[in-house]
């Protein structure tokens, strides 16, 4: 009887054990930052992703805004490489310009697109980055069939002028779906995948307000695991590559992307604390895109770590 007892309670606190270790392991590698500053150079974005305390980070390897910047010194991508290994940032990716189309019907524009978007990969080749996370495109009214063509063609010819198959992963973010923007329904991206020539070259990357915003709700349990269940069924979980994690403004199905503070907005701590624990997304960095500078994010992170169960 007694030697039972001591077997079950041996086994209790190993079982007990092996959750904090697991809940150590997890709390240390885990992925979680922002998008960080890369004012005055990109080899500023380490350092200020360690004063917010990140593990992963988000840049822009060129101003988002403009069609064209100087390129990258061997100076400042030595200085980027050494700021960055001094860090515990273990996962660094890129958002692309918001200016770039690659699903236009106008030929200048598609060209224009390609062109700045063959310079992203370039960037974050140089940068070594894990990453460039894109938005699909905009069909401008020609549907999205035709549009989906459009951007796979446009992503082939950029993968071609940038060295082929190897190269950072191209993660295709969900989006609102705003306008004629593509990539708020799994089928686009699905679509997107299936017609490039180099389908192991891209990923996704998950926003939680777009995805609200088009639809998909994660608000409670019921909800995130259909959700989820049918990006699984339609491109695959294992697709899934990097989170964008954002509180939306805006109510589910709005079509509009308007990002709000973690907690502060309608989707709710419910749907973070669950993705916070997924075990299926426990490897894959989690990036807040949330207003209000550094004071802001530090609150936003501290309390996603807070969900984190021990
Ligand atoms: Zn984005
Ligand atoms: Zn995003």
């Amino acid at each position: 009887m007694n030697c039972t007892k001591t077997a079950q309670s041996t086994l209790k606190n190993a079982s007990f054990l092996i959750k904090v270790i697991r809940y150590c392991v997890y709390y240390d590698t885990m992925l979680l930052g922002a998008h960080v500053s890369t004012a005055g150079g990109v080899h500023y974005a380490p350092e200020n992703g360690v004063n917010l305390g990140c593990t992963a980070i988000q840049i822009f390897a060129k101003n988002q805004r403009q069609w064209t910047a100087k390129p990258l010194s061997p100076e400042e991508v030595k200085l980027y490489l050494d700021n960055l290994a001094k860090t515990d940032i273990k996962s660094v990716v890129s958002h692309d310009s918001y200016l770039i189309n690659m699903a236009s019907p106008d030929a200048a524009m598609r060209s224009k697109s390609t062109a700045a978007f063959v310079d992203e990969i370039e960037r974050a080749k140089l940068l070594k980055l894990d990453g460039i996370v894109f938005h699909p495109g905009s069909h401008m009214g020609e549907g999205d069939a035709k549009g989906i063509a459009t951007i796979s063609k446009s992503l082939d010819e950029a993968i071609e002028k940038s060295g082929g198959k190897k190269g950072p992963m191209l993660l295709i973010e969900t989006t609102a779906g705003q306008g004629t923007n593509l990539g708020s329904r799994f089928e686009h991206i699905r679509d997107i995948i299936a017609s490039v020539k180099e389908p192991s070259r891209f990923g996704v990357c998950v926003d939680t307000c777009h995805l609200f915003g088009a639809g998909y709700s994660l608000a409670d349990s019921e909800s995130y695991k259909s959700s989820f269940a049918e990006f699984d069924k339609i491109i695959g979980l294992d697709r899934i590559k990097c989170f964008h994690i954002n509180d939306s403004k805006q109510p589910l199905s709005s079509h509009k992307d308007r990002h709000d503070n973690i907690g502060s907005g309608l989707i709710g701590n419910d749907a973070f604390k669950m993705l916070m624990n997924d075990p299926r997304f426990e490897n894959v960095p989690k990036i807040l895109e949330t207003p209000g500078g550094d004071e802001a994010y530090m609150k936003d992170l501290k309390l996603l770590r807070s969900f984190v169960k021990k």
